[in-house]
């Protein structure tokens, strides 16, 4: 696909991916992906934000394999330089920032040399956000007035080396060392040679930002041993100075009770669940699958007249505003088209996205549930149900039955998205399901079910009832069919009390079994 936006034709986004936390991509940086002709990413630490981009957008991967790089430098500059000069809006996706140890200045400068207009996009840096997430601040005031970012590629001992060492050990407060793991030895009897206090505290912190973030602290002195004992493994930065201190009083990434767990959502909505979110807030990795996308259909023919003819305009899941307003501007019109019908909104998560599109609803019940019953004036109504083509007819048939005359007005349908591989069933410790529909979905996902001793748990009666009828076994129910209660539950059985904010030397990330 060639893009249409001619200020996009032929520029090139270097785009920082952020540590690993996928909430740490910035919005310019998504905004990027979602109109990429092309992503040209390195290894990431998750990938799920390579789902922003088109559908049809091509994506190369060019990142690192065991050290060895698939792809060398100038061959991933030609291919930026390339697709630029057909046309194309590429996007290169790096993790944390571009231009911090990324090479980002030299894919710039080859772009500058080929006339090829390019856009940095900055992201997090691992050298503040691993540290942050480790509960230690590069800077306080009462420990560290300066920090410093500096490459651990190179071996401190050969004598070729471009580091200023007696200067990086008393030039800054705080030291933050990449790609150092492999040295940390020598960079710890490096920093003491050079008169950095052989107690001075350090920390390594590995898969800093994400679920699997594992941290040891020590000092110059025995740094190194604490981390070989612990096994830990790149990516991983190392961070020297008094403000590892602070890290007993502010560990909170890995403390909280769900911590270490990854919890499988089958999903049948492409938007976020709120299961999800409770989950990601009790510390919980989250995988919903499949991942979908949601394709807006042509527009009906008689739309505008029968926008214009209902009496309720019903809106039954989130992204059905957004399609039928995107059908609407296709026609060349807008929001206008609704007409006078009133409006209602199934299910709360409908009724906040529409509010925050600036409608205000005449009927918007707390819970699905009870929609038909409370509906007013509903059995002489003439409803257009906006939404899903094939979507869950339970809502239609709750009306027809109150007496309401119901049409239907499908405005999207939902596809698998084939490019996202499915994660292994074996790496989670729970499968949760929202509703029958998900229980369906998970059996074409993973035909031979969970896996052994992994815990599945249902929201409510009618889904587990969905979910035996199909086969599957269900370890437990939510107290009241609500995604809190879900979540609660989980918690009950995996969650763990004990891991406290006391930051263990050794914070394994996972909770103790
Ligand atoms: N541009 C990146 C750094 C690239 S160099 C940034 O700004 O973060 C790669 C090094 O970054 C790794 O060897 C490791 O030292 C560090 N790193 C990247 N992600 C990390 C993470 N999630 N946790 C700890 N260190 C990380």
């Amino acid at each position: 696909m060639t893009t249409t936006d001619p200020l996009a034709a032929g520029t090139v986004y270097l785009v920082g991916a952020g540590p690993g936390d996928p909430g740490l991509l910035t919005r310019h940086g998504a905004d990027a992906l979602t109109r990429a002709d092309v992503v040209v990413y390195d290894r990431l630490a998750d990938n799920s934000m390579l789902a922003l981009a088109p559908p049809d957008a091509e994506l190369i991967y060019v990142g690192k394999q065991a050290a060895v790089h698939s792809v060398p430098q100038p061959r991933i500059n030609e291919l930026l330089s390339e697709h630029a000069l057909l046309g194309k809006c590429v996007v290169r996706l790096k993790g944390g920032d571009p231009f911090v140890f990324g090479r980002g200045g030299e894919e710039a400068t080859h772009l500058r040399e080929r006339g090829v207009p390019f856009i940095v996009v900055p992201g997090v840096s691992s050298s503040v956000a691993a540290p942050a997430y480790a509960g230690i601040p590069v800077t306080d005031r009462r420990y560290a007035s300066s920090f410093a970012v500096i490459t651990g590629h190179e071996d401190p001992t050969k004598p070729q080396t471009r580091i200023d060492w007696a200067g990086i050990a008393h030039g800054a407060d705080t030291l933050v060392f990449l790609m150092g793991l492999t040295n940390l030895p020598r960079i710890a009897e490096r920093l003491i040679a050079e008169g950095r206090a052989a107690d001075t505290p350090a920390a390594v912190i590995e898969r800093g930002t994400t679920p699997g973030q594992r941290v040891v602290t020590g000092t110059l002195a025995d740094v190194d041993a604490r981390v070989r004992t612990a096994g830990l493994h790149p990516p991983a930065l190392i961070v020297v100075g008094d403000v590892v201190r602070l890290r007993e009083q502010l560990a909170w990434h890995g403390s909280q009770p769900l911590a270490g767990r990854r919890i499988l959502v089958p999903r049948v909505r492409r938007r976020p669940s709120e299961i999800v979110r409770l989950l990601k807030a009790a510390g919980a990795e989250t995988a919903e699958v499949p991942v979908l996308r949601s394709d807006t259909l042509p527009p009906a023919s008689g739309l505008l007249d029968r926008l214009a003819g209902a009496d309720w305009l019903v809106f039954t899941s989130p992204g059905s505003m957004d399609a039928l307003l995107e059908q609407l501007a296709g026609l060349g019109k807008d929001v206008r088209a609704l007409g006078g019908g009133r409006l209602a909104a199934v299910g709360p998560a409908t009724a906040a996205h529409l509010r925050r599109r600036g409608l205000r609803l005449d009927y918007a019940p707390e819970t699905a549930a009870g929609f038909a019953a409370g509906l007013p004036g509903v059995s002489d109504a003439g409803l257009l149900l906006i939404g899903e083509e094939d979507g869950d007819p339970h809502a239609a048939h709750g009306l027809a039955a109150a007496g309401a005359t119901v049409r239907e007005l499908p405005v999207f349908r939902l596809a698998v998205d084939e490019r996202a591989p499915l994660p292994e069933i074996g790496e989670f410790d729970a499968v949760a399901f929202a509703s029958s529909n998900t229980a369906r979905r998970f059996l074409e996902a993973y035909p031979d079910g969970p896996a052994e001793g992994q815990l599945v748990v249902s929201i409510g009666p009618s889904t587990t009832a969905t979910a035996t009828a199909l086969g599957l076994r269900v370890d437990g129910e939510a107290a009241d069919a609500s995604p809190a209660a879900l979540v609660r539950l989980i918690g009950e059985r995996l969650g763990s009390c004990d891991a406290g904010l006391g930051a263990p030397a050794v914070d394994q990330g996972t909770a103790p079994a």
